[in-house]
């Protein structure tokens, strides 16, 4: 399976791919959290990043490109890869074009998640992350077993710091002004599917398990 994962920040791509990426044994490839692992870390790649993430605009494009040429070259990808948050920009997906044809591997499917801004902006207020493991939750919907700890590690949850409501707003007129642009890229090619990412996080896996399943992406 070789699918890629569009939509604004907090449509739910992280949340979805957890539950794809397991249903169909490919790596789940997020590049905010590659950054972000990055930025903890203080590599070069992650001190490069950080001022872009908190001012919430993209990470210039030859950075994130060569990043995911790399990451695709690592052993497990050779089954195959969930992309989640890449391509966000044309010469993205140009680039991710380019790499996949030369591998004679091209993608299957792009899974876009349709989703009000209203209703994105709600969902990443509530989001908590735990930044020692990456964990996710939401205090309504995905609330930790105990307030502020995450379940996984134990460690503190914290808002991101660009999760704070002037950088989302940020964010999102990236999205609208820079990757909304990718729908009708990959319309084009015939590899857009439109999935509605409103609803319980069940509901809305349900309804991506069977548009991929339903389009040939064979399991
Ligand atoms: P993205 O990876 O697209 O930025 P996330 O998967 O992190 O989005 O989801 C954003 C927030 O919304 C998280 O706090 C997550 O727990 C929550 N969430 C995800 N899907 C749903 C859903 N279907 N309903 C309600 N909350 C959701
Ligand atoms: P995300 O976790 O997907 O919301 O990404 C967090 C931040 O990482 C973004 O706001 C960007 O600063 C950076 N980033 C992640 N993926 C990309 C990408 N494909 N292109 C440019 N910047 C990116």
């Amino acid at each position: 399976m070789r699918i890629v994962l569009l939509g604004p920040p907090g449509a739910g791509k992280g949340t979805q791919a957890a539950a794809i990426a397991a249903a169909y044994r490919v790596p789940h490839i997020a590049t905010g959290d590659i950054f972000r692992d990055n930025a903890r870390q203080q590599t070069e790649l992650g001190r490069l990043a950080q001022g872009y993430m908190d001012r919430g605009e993209l990470v210039p494009d030859d950075v994130v490109i060569a990043m995911v040429r790399n990451r695709l070259q690592l052993d497990d990808a050779a089954i195959g890869f969930l992309l989640d948050g890449f391509p966000r920009t044309v010469p993205q997906a140009l680039a991710l074009e380019a790499v996949l044809a030369e591998e004679q591997r091209p993608l299957q499917a792009v899974v876009s998640f349709t989703i009000p801004d209203e209703i994105v902006i709600r969902r990443i207020a509530d989001r908590r992350s735990c930044p020692d493991c990456g964990a996710v939750y939401h205090l309504e919907s995905a609330p930790p077993e105990v307030a502020d700890i995450c379940d996984r590690c134990k460690g503190w949850l914290v808002q991101r710091p660009d999760d704070a409501e002037d950088v989302v707003r940020h964010r999102l007129e990236e999205y609208h002004a820079k990757t909304a642009k990718l729908e009708a890229f990959y319309r084009e090619r015939g590899l857009l599917r439109e999935l509605d990412a409103v609803g319980p996080v069940e509901e809305v896996t349900r309804r991506a398990l069977a548009l991929l399943d339903g389009k040939g992406v064979s399991r």
